[in-house]
């Protein structure tokens, strides 16, 4: 699905220069490169505060802890996303609360949000699923009139312009309260190893987040508040520096063989293409067909990994089919885009390295499996 051996030999010699830097230095834990990693990140994303923790899940965690969240109280996230946003919030003791997705660009409906607002609702959790951001317009706008927090899960959409309808345009993640993201090897900027950051604007939040990745300290052995050690090691910090200098780049190669498959599958009856939303731009973490109900899409997946293709579903089972967040709340129906999209999706391979020599093997490939159906 990614290439990060091919991306590594490009990069290879101010890799390993800086690692090896590191290694002299012994400086593992909060050195140098830790908060060179952070300046740069926040001059890239125009955002007043990154806070770096050790992965994306952390991150999520410590957004809920720093926003005073009570046992009981209701967040309302997608169900047709990675586990992590609910995960956090169910650990806390909070109740997710899970809403449907837009078909074809499988961000969170904004009007579902507004429907599952109860007195007990604090914050709103939109995922920017695949690397399109949800519409943040709206959920600002519904965020404002009910008094709720935005926490942006942007995991996946790193890099993505967010325009206002006003021309303002704003980077994924920068946009709610708080921003979350994760710098797993996948991502789309990825370390070597785990890695993630929180964004906001507001200082005394920025404040309150460092501490709570810091067991709840501002001066070492004073504990203010309950916090938790959640750090982003310094040779991970090196590694990111380097990568962020290409993250457009990498971000425009992405884009440029998502265009390739697109115009491939354009016209085909049986896929449909991943719609863009029209206010955000896509920086395609995944390039995600959708299937036609006839189409076997395990034989596709089974096909494809006949011929050394990878494809990967993501995600076979809404969060309220889970058994982990089975609750009375749901019931199997209740989300019909979901559930219909998690039976229908397939995602290709997709990366900074791909050539037009792999995609077109790629295309052909799927071509020759629809082949079968008549159409
Ligand atoms: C990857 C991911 C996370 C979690 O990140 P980790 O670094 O693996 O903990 C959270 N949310 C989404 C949408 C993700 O894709």
């Amino acid at each position: 699905m990614v290439d990060l051996a091919t991306q590594y030999e490009h990069i290879k010699a101010e890799i390993n220069s800086a690692i090896d830097d590191v290694l002299k230095s012994t400086a593992f834990i909060n050195g140098p490169y830790v908060r060179q990693f952070k300046e740069n990140l926040e001059k890239h994303l125009g955002v007043r505060h990154v806070i770096t923790c050790a992965n994306g899940t952390d991150a999520l965690q410590l957004a809920m802890m720093a926003l005073d969240l009570q046992p009981g109280d209701e967040v309302i996230t997608a169900t047709f996303t990675y586990v992590a946003t609910a995960e956090v919030i169910a650990l806390l003791r909070l109740t997710p609360v899970l809403v449907d997705v837009v078909e074809d660009s499988f961000v969170i409906d904004p009007d579902k949000v507004e429907k599952a607002i109860t007195k007990r609702t604090k914050a709103i959790v939109p995922v920017h699923l695949f690397g399109q951001c949800a519409d943040m317009e709206r959920i600002l706008d519904i965020a404002n009139r009910h008094g709720l927090y935005v926490i942006e899960d942007t995991a996946q959409a790193i890099n993505a312009d967010y325009r206002f309808s006003d021309g303002r345009v704003m980077k994924a993640g920068t946009i709610g309260h708080i921003g979350c993201t994760s710098f797993f090897p996948s991502k789309n900027l990825g370390c070597y190893g785990d890695g993630g950051a929180l964004f906001t604007n507001d200082d005394a939040l920025a404040e309150k987040l460092s501490m709570i990745a810091n067991h709840g300290q501002r001066v070492q052995y004073y504990h203010d508040i309950i916090g938790v050690n959640s750090r982003l090691d310094t040779i991970q910090a090196a590694i990111l520096n380097i990568k962020l200098a290409r993250l457009n780049d990498y971000t425009l190669a992405r884009q440029r063989a998502a265009e390739y498959y697109d115009r491939a599958f354009a016209d085909h009856p049986l896929v449909k293409t991943p719609r863009r939303v029209s206010n955000s731009t896509h920086v395609f973490h995944q390039y995600t067909l959708t299937l036609d109900p006839k189409v076997d899409r395990d034989g596709l997946k089974k096909y494809l990994a006949n011929h050394q293709i990878p494809a990967m579903i993501y995600y076979p089972v809404p969060l309220h089919q889970q058994k982990a967040y089975q609750s009375e709340r749901y019931k199997t129906g209740d989300f019909p885009v979901a559930e219909r999209l998690s039976k229908s999706v397939i995602s290709l391979p997709m990366h900074t390295e791909l050539t037009e020599e792999q995609q077109d093997y790629i295309i052909s490939h799927v071509f020759n499996y629809l082949n079968q159906y008549k159409v």
